[in-house]
């Protein structure tokens, strides 16, 4: 039985893994101790807890747990990772690159960075939203001391080639940032063979609780400092202070290792699915541009524009399918989205985009059934817009 409406926004968020809740519970009503306190049992065992956790988060990026930060998410581990090793760069330099797809939670710390004085280079990226080791590399200067490119664009699921961009940084001595919330526990990452030194990720994206991510920071080669982004009881080795939610890393550390172990049959499941839905869609319906690169992309994304049709309109025509727009007509930004006019996709056909993550409880009957939906509300849409019709 299909329960509506069906959820294919897994990019924005994910359903905890019900492993993960159960996972969870017994730390809030029994082991329920604060992480730091030395003295108690009640202490020990969830410190025991996070150090689980923490060894399960590392061991997904292969990482040692001791470089692993807890942070609230990826919002607040790409400000930790990006104002934080600023004043320890200084010195060496003052100048910032990151590409136009960036998420949001990159690029307006660096934007503010920029304001505050430093100097700001903004890579394009190709028209698949592709960001090349070349165009890193072209934006390189004597004075370059940070490089954040994302390793999956949560719009358009375009996988970057952070490995040559991590080693060329490596080889240039500057410091590279990788927000990885999309890739993590998606596609194959590591933080010694892609010569990462600071990665940000966000366990609502991979099946754990909101409010709760790592910021992994280099120990060795180089060893990375960073200033804290607030003072305080001097937890997580003084990068962030405040007590641990302890159930919440005990779900980060379970979905963490769930994603290690299942990634390979879920990408492949989800592929397979991904691919039923752009043909389905295909078949039904004309006038479809996929945005995104055609191989290099997340298994379980697709984007799709569908010319002449509006994508807020196009949502409201499938209530029953629950996905996002490239047209984000919100009051804060009413602007289509940045990352679709950065790829050089025109207005038009970035308001006429829709977003489908798919996910792990993502079934065969919901992506028919969503099928059917798109090609029923595009075939109602289209013949309302003047510009169809004037183009048959
Ligand atoms: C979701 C997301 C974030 C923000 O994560 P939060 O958990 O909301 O802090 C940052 N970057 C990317 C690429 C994301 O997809």
């Amino acid at each position: 039985m299909l329960t509506l409406p069906v959820y294919l926004d897994n990019h924005a968020t994910t359903r905890v893994d019900p492993r993960v809740l159960e996972a969870m519970l017994p730390y809030f009503t029994t082991v329920y101790g604060n992480a730091a306190s030395i003295s108690h049992k009640f202490g020990w065992d969830a410190a025991e807890a996070v150090d689980r956790g923490r060894e399960q988060v590392a061991a997904l990026i292969g990482a040692e747990s001791r470089e692993i930060i807890v942070t609230s998410g990826s919002t607040e581990s790409n400000n930790l990772a990006l104002k934080g090793a600023l004043p320890h760069l200084k010195r060496k330099g003052n100048h910032l690159v990151t590409a136009a797809t960036e998420h949001k939670a990159v690029l307006d710390p660096l934007k503010r960075l920029a304001r505050e004085g430093w100097d700001l280079t903004i890579v394009d990226s190709d028209s698949h939203g592709f960001v090349s080791v070349d165009a890193i590399a072209a934006a390189l200067t004597d004075r370059t001391i940070l490089v954040s490119v994302m390793a999956a664009n949560n719009e358009v699921g375009t996988l970057n080639p952070i490995g040559e961009i991590g080693r060329l940084c490596h080889e240039r001595g500057i410091l590279f940032h990788t927000d990885a919330t999309q890739a993590v526990g998606k596609v194959p990452l590591n933080v010694v063979d892609d010569s990462i030194d600071l990665l940000s990720l966000s366990a609502h994206k991979f099946y754990g609780p909101k409010g709760i991510g790592a910021l992994y920071v280099r120990r060795r080669d180089p060893q990375v400092r960073l200033t804290p982004l607030f003072d305080g009881g001097g937890h997580e080795r003084g990068f962030r202070s405040g007590t641990l939610a302890v159930p919440l890393v005990v779900g980060m550390g379970v979905a963490a290792e769930l994603a290690m172990n299942e990634r390979e049959e879920e990408a492949a499941r989800l592929l397979a699915l991904r691919e039923r839905l752009h043909t389905g869609i295909a078949q039904r319906v004309s006038g479809i541009q996929l945005n995104g690169h055609p191989t290099l992309r997340l298994p379980a994304n697709l984007n799709l524009s569908f010319a002449y049709v509006d994508g807020e309109a196009l949502m409201m025509a499938m209530r029953d399918v629950a996905v996002s727009s490239g047209s984000a007509c919100t009051a804060a930004d009413p602007e289509p989205s940045h990352v679709l006019l950065a790829m050089g996709v025109d207005e038009d056909m970035a308001r006429a985009s829709l977003r489908f993550g798919l996910g792990r409880f993502t079934t065969t009957e919901e992506i028919d059934f969503t099928i059917k939906v798109v090609a029923d509300a595009v075939a109602k849409l289209r013949p309302l817009s003047a510009a169809w019709n004037s183009n048959l």
